[in-house]
């Protein structure tokens, strides 16, 4: 019912505005006798629950008075957002054609481009978007509408085309976006030297760096792929969870691989950087030095994951009670095989699988480990 009170407010500007003159021309008279007619019709409409009709006549308005615009943005935008793709094109269609202002003009050329994305017209929306990005006003809009169709159509190499426009900009989230793309384009195909080109002029998001080492891996170059994957750690302790087993396949001297997990499990409190020091303790100590640093962190933190890992050392550790633990170790095992795994930190969506795109916010990079009582 919301979007109704809406259609009453450019019905009560425009009759405002023609009750408010005071000319008595007869060509005046006339107009207002067909806008009166107009309104008593449309209002009509409205209350018999006949909206398309009602927008009809609300429309025919427009054709004589362009001051209530912002009424009518608004409008359209409440049909959009409620899925009514059709009556939010049918508004900003009609308002395309009026002669405007030229900021005027560009919004509505923005909005109605977003409508065509909405309703699945993609070329359409191009179209009408990317003349924006000339404007400064429209760059960083008109970008993330571009953005949004080039994901939904998965034309990566035309927003990679957008490289230099992109880099001018502010936006981190956009940067973040077209180094995404710019991998994807290359999935099928990755190569070590584009890649490096990629981490070098991207070094806002982690996606490049992952794909590399990722790629060193693949190849038996787990020498280059290391650097990556450290830097990644540094930038953000909450991907630990995902890197450290591709960390795992990288050479480290000395104590280098202790080191870097003692730093993650007593600064980050990172489970995953947890879980391996204990197996390196296990393996370089003792395994009762590795129930000691267990039971302190668990102590510390309540964690099934980190408890799990205890139920593991002492099964090695007592024969008698092994069969016990082990199934006590089954019931926890079949708890955390229905948990999730990540999180989008824009707008919460949960999974268990890892994915570079949000699926619900349409954001990269946001959908991260979970940490907490049941995260790694
Ligand atoms: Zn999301």
């Amino acid at each position: 019912m919301l979007e109704l009170l809406f259609l009453l407010l450019p019905v009560a500007a425009a009759y405002g505005w023609f009750m408010g003159r005071n000319s008595v021309k007869h060509t005046e008279l006339k107009d207002r006798a067909s806008v009166t007619r107009n309104l008593s019709s449309g209002l009509n409409f409205l209350l018999t629950d006949q909206e398309d009709k009602a927008i009809e006549q609300l429309l025919e308005l427009l054709d004589i008075e362009a001051a209530t615009i912002e009424t009518y943005l608004a409008l359209a935008n409440l049909f959009r957002r409620k899925g009514d793709w059709d009556k939010a094109i049918r508004i900003h269609e009609k308002l395309h054609q009026l002669k405007l202002t030229k900021p005027q003009a560009q919004q509505i050329q923005y909005e109605l481009a977003k409508d065509y994305f909405s309703a699945g017209l993609y070329d359409r929306a191009e179209s009408l978007v990317t003349p924006l990005i000339n404007t400064p006003r429209w760059r960083e809009p008109a970008l993330k509408q571009l953005f949004s169709i080039f994901t939904a159509s998965h034309d990566w190499h035309k927003a990679v085309a957008l490289e230099s426009v992109v880099m001018q900009s502010e936006s981190r989230s956009l940067k973040i976006a077209l180094a995404n793309m710019a991998v994807e384009a290359m999935q099928n195909a990755p190569n070590s030297e584009q890649l490096l080109q990629l981490v070098s002029v991207n070094p806002l998001a982690i996606r490049p760096r992952y794909a590399l080492a990722e790629h060193y891996l693949a190849i038996g170059q787990t020498e280059h792929a290391k650097p990556g994957l450290l830097s990644i750690i540094k930038q953000k302790p909450q991907w630990s969870a995902d890197v450290l087993p591709l960390l795992q396949q990288c050479h480290f001297d000395g104590d280098e691989w202790y080191q870097l997990l003692s730093q993650l499990a007593n600064k980050q409190n990172n489970v995953t950087a947890c879980s391996l020091l204990a197996d390196w303790l296990a393996e370089h100590g003792s395994a009762k030095a590795a129930e000691q640093f267990l039971l302190d962190k668990l102590h510390q933190q309540p964690s099934i994951r980190l408890f799990q890992k205890l139920l593991q050392v002492r099964q090695h550790q007592s024969s008698a009670a092994a069969e016990a633990l082990l199934s006590v170790e089954g019931l926890v095992q079949a708890y955390l095989a229905n948990k999730v795994l990540y999180s989008c930190r824009n707008c919460g969506f949960k999974t268990r699988q890892q994915y570079w795109l949000c699926p619900s916010c349409q954001q990269w990079e946001t959908v991260e480990p979970i940490t907490g009582i049941d995260g790694r």
